[in-house]
């Protein structure tokens, strides 16, 4: 399958599409990073430790894909290493924790913060970065994502003993909230301080699979709104979250963090977040990355990304057709391209709040049908 050639820039795209004006398709952004390499042959752990990889991995997605977003992600667990939690690297999976660099509170009593310039992969990250602003800088816009302070208080402490400690010792828990949020925030600022990259904030785990209501409203959201308020101020807007899982009976909440984009899972529903608050929020999702993406054939991938559009397309503050999650490691080029094309078809001719005219071509071509 060819990738469809469409006509704008993705920095024409995106800066006309927030002015509200029309585009040649509705924005699409792939959550790709670390579980890409493997489809360019080249193993994750060699990946995570070379500039150079991570700029030729970027270099083909935007080559092979042209999806409106750039840059490499952050994941999880970057952070966290980057303040001491050991990690177990494989060439053919992401990383994930050996041991927790806290094991009792009183640790967090004076200790160090982040220094993006020396600490765990932040510094190779830097690098690529630089070099993509370079190559790329003038047409697309370069951006990353990590764990928000919610994910990296459970890297730094252990997810187990982070859940349990909610209710045996509350206090332990938001002193790690504490350290885990001012961490969040420096990060962010100083790598927009000095290369004007803005980060997506991932919060896997502040869904009601994990995190009973009370406890989210104790133990995440005051975090999450600190770290959103200050973001704010120094991007000059709102950035974006994305929550994996069930989240709905919080959405409120979670749009009062202040946020200006909420990504949710493709279990949620994209008809249901506009009509509760299309008119707060621009919506980013859901199509399906596992069942769909990975697992299913270019007519599934094809009709997901229809089902989303027709849901979202037309959302007062703007849609972006996105994966609901991280695209899983064997997805295939194939079915990348497939939805692609799929949002450059259903998507064509989108503005914000108004269906792109590729959804209503395609209504009238199915009431043309016999
Ligand atoms: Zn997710």
């Amino acid at each position: 399958m060819k990738l469809l050639k469409t006509e704008m820039t993705p920095k024409e795209r995106l800066l006309s599409y927030s002015k509200g004006e029309e585009v040649d398709r509705i924005p699409i952004v792939l959550i790709a990073g670390e579980t890409i390499p493997l489809l360019y042959g080249i193993s994750i752990s060699d990946y995570y430790f070379s500039a150079d990889l991570m700029v030729r991995v970027e270099s083909k997605i935007a080559e092979d894909f042209q999806a409106d977003n750039m840059g490499m992600g952050l994941g999880l667990r970057t952070l966290v290493e980057a303040l001491g939690t050991k990690l177990k690297y494989s060439d053919n999976n992401v990383s994930y924790i050996l041991e927790p660099a806290v094991r009792d509170y009183s640790e967090l009593e004076g200790r160090r913060f982040i220094d993006i310039e020396k600490d765990g992969r932040i510094p190779i990250m830097i690098e690529a970065f630089k070099r993509l602003l370079d190559l790329f800088g003038e047409k697309r816009t370069i951006g990353t994502g990590s764990a928000g302070p919610f994910t990296i208080a459970a890297g730094l402490i252990g997810t187990e003993k982070f859940l349990k400690d909610m209710r045996k010792n509350p206090d332990g828990i938001h002193q790690v909230m504490k350290y885990s949020t001012e961490n969040y925030i420096k990060f962010a600022t100083d790598i927009y301080n000095n290369l004007k990259i803005k980060s997506m904030i991932s919060e896997p785990m502040i869904c009601r699979n994990i995190l009973s209501p009370s406890n989210f409203k104790n133990f995440a959201a005051p975090y999450l709104k600190r770290a959103i308020e200050h973001m704010t101020k120094v991007y000059g807007g709102p950035p974006g979250i994305h929550a994996c899982g069930v989240t709905h009976d919080r959405w409120e909440e979670i749009i009062n963090l202040g946020i200006g984009s909420f990504s949710v899972d493709n279990c949620e529903s994209l008809l249901e977040l506009k009509k509760q608050h299309g008119e707060d929020i621009a919506i980013v999702g859901n199509v399906a990355p596992v069942d769909v993406l990975k697992n299913g054939t270019v007519t599934d991938v094809e009709e997901d990304v229809l089902r989303c559009i027709s849901q979202a397309g037309d959302n007062p503050c703007g849609y972006t057709l996105c994966p609901g999650c991280t695209i899983p490691i064997g997805t295939s080029k194939e079915n990348i391209i497939a939805f692609m094309n799929a949002g450059a078809v259903y998507g064509k001719e989108a503005r914000k709040g108004k269906m792109p005219k590729g959804i209503e071509a395609y209504i009238d071509r199915e009431s043309d049908k016999p």
